[in-house]
């Protein structure tokens, strides 16, 4: 809980505080050693191979003080877990950097495990480790997500190719306007609408079911992270290729197209934070693609196709570009 008084917060010691709130969580993992020693060691099965990404989020860039600690740490876990999703990987474990504020407390820090406990039950990993210091500034998290493929089988962003289509899974911009609406839009929407905007923005959910069966389907895979527009182009620039998208194509949400009414695909697709999936296939992969939809429970949509040249093309439902001014978040 924040404390506004000159009172330092109530927190236990570095170790004890390791002990209390994190060694629980690596319980299940026995090459963690009860994070009682320096490094924790991992098993592949054979013909796997480790697949490894790290995303650290950042107190007022990220996400707010005021927000709950438990939906932090499940943030912070599921937009490392969404890449692996994209890949192709099943989760094995993670690692986790804290750089606490002076701010946060043992309670926070409780609320915080808990959130972590639940989500490592729910998607299947444990800690392995990580790291714990005290900073002066904002509160700081970093997880290392860790996950297994059989080797050679990641799905690239290198890969697509002419005459591929392209999918995208869920909807498009909900999480860029539940972050609209926390800041005052969303006077039209009912409580409900609101609600459930914001809460994909707080909690994304990442495609793991779906993304386990991409390599079997995909050329090129990425999650969608900093806008729609912004990331199938990170997929046409090492491809060497041109992405197409349909606008009329792009689904989204009717809470999401009633905030941005006419505004809306231009938004939805420039909006960051999504962690849905966007994936490039042969036109021959479609039904194989219906059908793992289907299976995992995640929706997939086709928005456009892969074509010779180079870039970002958005279409209108006439045909004709329509210019992006500004394709994605960046932070510099
Ligand atoms: P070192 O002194 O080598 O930096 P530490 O004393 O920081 O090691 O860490 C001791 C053990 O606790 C290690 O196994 C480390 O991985 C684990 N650990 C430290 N902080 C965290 C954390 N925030 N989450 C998970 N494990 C942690
Ligand atoms: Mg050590």
């Amino acid at each position: 809980m924040t404390k506004s008084s000159s009172e330092p917060p109530r927190r236990l010691g570095e170790f004890a505080m390791i002990a209390k709130f994190f060694a629980p969580l690596s319980a299940d993992a026995e090459g963690a050693f009860g994070l009682a020693d320096d490094v924790a060691t991992l098993q592949v099965p054979d013909g796997q191979e480790l697949v490894a990404k790290v995303d650290a989020i950042i107190e007022g860039v990220h996400f707010l003080r005021t927000d709950p600690a438990g939906l932090i740490a499940k943030k912070a876990l599921r937009v490392n877990l969404s890449d692996l999703a994209a890949k192709g990987a099943v989760p094995v474990g993670y690692l986790l950097s804290l750089s606490i504020a002076p701010w946060c407390d043992d309670a926070w820090l409780a609320s915080f495990a808990a959130g972590l406990g639940e989500d490592q039950a729910r998607f299947r990993l444990s800690l392995l480790g990580g790291d714990t210091t005290a900073t002066p500034g904002p509160l700081t998290l970093s997880v290392t997500a860790l996950g297994s493929i059989p080797k050679g089988r990641t799905v690239r962003r290198a890969g697509a190719v002419p005459g591929d289509c392209v999918f995208v899974t869920g909807t498009i911009g909900d999480a860029g306007a539940g972050l609209a609406v926390l800041k005052g839009e969303g006077a039209l929407l009912t409580a409900y609408e609101r609600d459930d905007l914001i809460g994909r923005y707080r909690l994304p959910e990442p495609r793991l079911s779906l993304g386990q069966l991409l390599p079997a389907l995909a050329s090129a895979s990425l999650d969608v992270s900093d806008g729609l527009v912004a990331d199938l182009g990170h997929i046409a620039e090492v491809s060497h290729v041109r992405v197409v998208i349909e606008a009329a194509r792009v689904p989204l949400s009717r809470p999401c197209a009633k905030l941005w009414g006419g505004d809306a695909i231009l938004r939805a697709i420039t909006a960051g934070d999504d962690y849905e999936v966007a994936f490039t296939a042969p036109a021959s992969a479609r039904a194989r693609i219906a059908e793992a939809a289907e299976k995992s429970g995640v929706p997939v949509h086709e928005i456009g196709r892969v074509e010779e040249g180079e870039g970002i093309v958005l279409l209108d439902v006439k045909g004709q570009p329509i210019s992006v001014a500004r394709p994605g978040y960046t932070h510099f």
